[in-house]
């Protein structure tokens, strides 16, 4: 049934039509309901869980949140959601994502269980660089039509909330033009889409021979291309691939100075491979989030423990490459830096949209808590983008955005590894990923 309401109340005329929907039939109802900010330390431990709970929502707001006898009678007019026994949670949030781009790359992983490294698949055309070649050579339409179904698969898992970067164009017209797929695609799906400007992914092939030209092509994301992005409010975040042979400390450091004079939050690719000091630049700059952190040194640890930029762990990269190495997740949660999960959903290092894997990695690898990798892939994914204060708990206020698991404790989310558990999910109150759940 639904409830109407004055949307403009000093005009009877005016009218809107707000839907009330009571979430009921739950095995448990996990919430992550806490501060809206990100979680530390021991605060990432803490689930809320209430067994046989329900959601109220009405229209994109969560209303009510508690055990499912005390709410069914005080909203006895709301349309009833059937959820089967299962889990309810919020909806996970993917804070980092390459997701618009063209052909795949399979050929490499087979080069690589050859024995193949880096340099030597570069040296075939392979790598990020063979990635910008065939990006640049795609239309608009083209892009949007291989990016949907990709998004789609990502929600399917439960996601909710994506962050979708640009980066496989690196001109002025590529970057723009991987930035307005991303906008079709938000104003197109239901999905929540977070985007990212990453025109500093790489360096073009074309501009690497020289210091000069490689500083030349630094000055054009810092002049041209950062402005011109700003003033068509194409992104949210900056974000700069700094490492060893891409981007340097003081580069990284030049080009993101210059998005936040443009209004854009920070975001930094920080010692994935080498320990170069990132964690401490995206610590000083008041980074949002630092991604990857395979190599982060201790004085980086430090440093992140002392800010407010968020730890983003991508171990499906690490996985999928048959790396060893590991970001120290313990160490980092246990020095209280806000830990975040995430896909790094791209085609050459980690080409998957299965984020409840991430967390299985995270668990079995980084050795967090099932409750640990939840927070990370919740509260503290919505922190990394900025948003812990609208998205990633079941609080009255925050957005309607959910997730239904086929599960009887949410613990079993990370242990079915690699299986795809989600029923249905919603953003702001709407269905999603499509659910055959019964309404009634
Ligand atoms: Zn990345």
């Amino acid at each position: 049934m639904n409830r109407v309401t004055d949307k403009a109340p000093n005009d009877p005329n005016v009218r809107s039509t707000v839907t009330m929907l009571i979430f009921v039939n739950t095995a448990q109802v996990v919430t992550c309901a806490g501060p809206p900010r990100a979680r530390r330390g021991r605060e990432m431990s803490n689930l809320e869980t209430i067994p046989n709970g329900a959601v109220v929502v009405t229209g994109e707001r969560i209303e009510a949140v508690g055990k499912e006898a005390d709410l069914r009678g005080r909203y006895s007019t709301a349309t009833e959601i059937d959820c089967g026994g299962y889990v309810l949670a919020p909806g996970l949030v993917d804070s980092h994502t390459h997701a618009v781009f063209g052909r795949a790359r399979y050929d490499e992983q087979e080069m690589r269980a050859a024995g193949m490294d880096y340099m030597a698949i570069a040296a075939r055309g392979g790598g990020i660089h063979s990635s910008v070649r065939d990006l640049r050579t795609r239309g608009e339409d083209d892009l949007v039509a291989l990016t949907r179904p990709r998004l789609l698969r990502l929600a399917s898992y439960g996601i909710t909330t994506v962050e979708v970067k640009s980066g496989y164009g690196l001109t002025l017209g590529d970057e723009l033009k991987t930035l307005r797929v991303i906008a079709r695609l938000s104003s197109e799906l239901p999905l929540r889409i977070v985007p990212t400007f990453l025109g500093a992914h790489e360096i073009p092939l074309e501009q690497r021979g020289s210091a000069a030209s490689r500083e030349e092509y630094v000055s054009s994301l810092v002049n041209e291309m950062i402005p011109r992005v700003a003033a068509e409010k194409l992104a949210r975040f900056a974000d700069v691939f700094c490492e060893m042979g891409v981007y340097t400390v003081p580069q990284s450091r030049r080009i993101l100075e210059a998005a936040r004079a443009h209004g854009l939050l920070l975001k930094l690719h920080a010692d994935e491979l080498t320990s170069c000091g990132g964690a401490e630049l995206a610590a000083e700059l008041g980074a949002t989030s630092a991604d990857h952190l395979g190599a982060v040194s201790d004085a980086g640890v430090r440093a992140l423990a002392n800010s407010s930029t968020v730890a983003t762990l991508l171990p499906g990269t690490m996985l999928f490459l048959g790396k060893s190495t590991r970001a120290p997740a313990r160490q980092l949660i246990d020095a209280g830096v806000a830990v975040a999960l995430a896909t790094d959903f791209n085609p050459g290092t980690s080409p998957t949209p299965n984020l409840p894997l991430i967390l299985t990695l995270g668990v079995s690898q980084l050795h967090l808590s099932a409750g640990e990798a939840l927070i990370a892939s919740t509260v503290n994914g919505a922190a990394a983008l900025g948003l812990a204060d609208s998205i990633g708990q079941l609080t009255p206020g925050f957005s309607a955005d959910l997730a239904l698991f086929e599960m009887g404790d949410l613990r079993e989310l990370p242990y079915w590894y690699g299986d795809r558990r989600c029923l249905g999910t919603w953003v702001r109150g709407k269905t999603c990923h499509p659910s055959h759940l019964r309404v009634t």
